[in-house]
């Protein structure tokens, strides 16, 4: 095995950025309702993220930044990235949250990249408008066989692991594809499901 990919929300932090950001900005029930049916496949994922990022506008980015700056890492994530780097893997964050939100966290792991999206801002505050190259509910396979391309490694010697839909797209191009604590949809493409909240379960798929 040569590259691991992780989605990021619900995955390496304990909960989902967008709905952090919402609740403390006064939208958190609505958004949360949003991401809950997006995650399981039943809302297109760029619609969902477009309105649930539109709710958000005018949040200052100071407390955007705290927030991101004060997620609830996953259980495990961190001695399970270390594993993973020990035995000489890539490892890639794909999220199709936000990089305010995946740098700093990736940075604090020991991640070697991460592909996310952009809050729009400006004048101090989100504008409602999001960017980025993970926008699509397909983006995570599309990035993944562009790293795979750039790097010469092949899907057998990839391992993905992530909880949403949107993971489909990720494991549809990975040798052993890990549904991490994941909802119905996912669990169905996957190689191995893990249902225990802590990433060092993840580690015997791995081998
Ligand atoms: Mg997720």
């Amino acid at each position: 095995m040569k590259l691991c990919v992780f989605d990021f929300d619900s995955t390496l932090i304990d909960g989902e950025t967008i709905d952090f950001l919402a609740s403390a900005y006064g939208a958190g029930r609505e958004v949360a309702a949003i991401t809950q049916e997006a995650m399981e496949g039943g809302l297109d994922f760029f619609e969902a993220l477009n309105r649930r990022v539109a709710m958000l506008k005018g949040m200052e980015v100071s407390r955007v930044k705290e927030i991101c700056e004060c997620l609830p890492m996953m259980n495990g994530a961190v001695e399970c990235v270390a594993t993973l780097k020990r035995k000489g893997l890539i490892v890639v964050i794909l999220s199709g949250g936000f990089h305010d939100a995946t740098d700093y966290v990736g940075k604090t792991l020991g991640v070697d990249a991460t592909f996310a999206n952009i809050l729009h801002q400006k004048n101090g505050v989100l504008t409602g408008l999001v960017g980025g190259e993970m926008l699509f509910g397909n983006s995570k396979g599309a990035m993944l066989r562009r790293i795979q391309g750039l790097l010469k490694i092949t899907p057998e010697e990839t391992i993905a692991i992530g909880d949403g839909a949107n993971d489909r797209a990720m494991f549809a191009h990975s040798g052993v594809s890990i549904a991490f604590c994941a909802k119905e949809i996912l669990k169905r493409e996957a190689s191995a499901i893990v249902d225990t909240p802590d990433l060092r379960a993840v580690l015997p798929y791995i081998g």
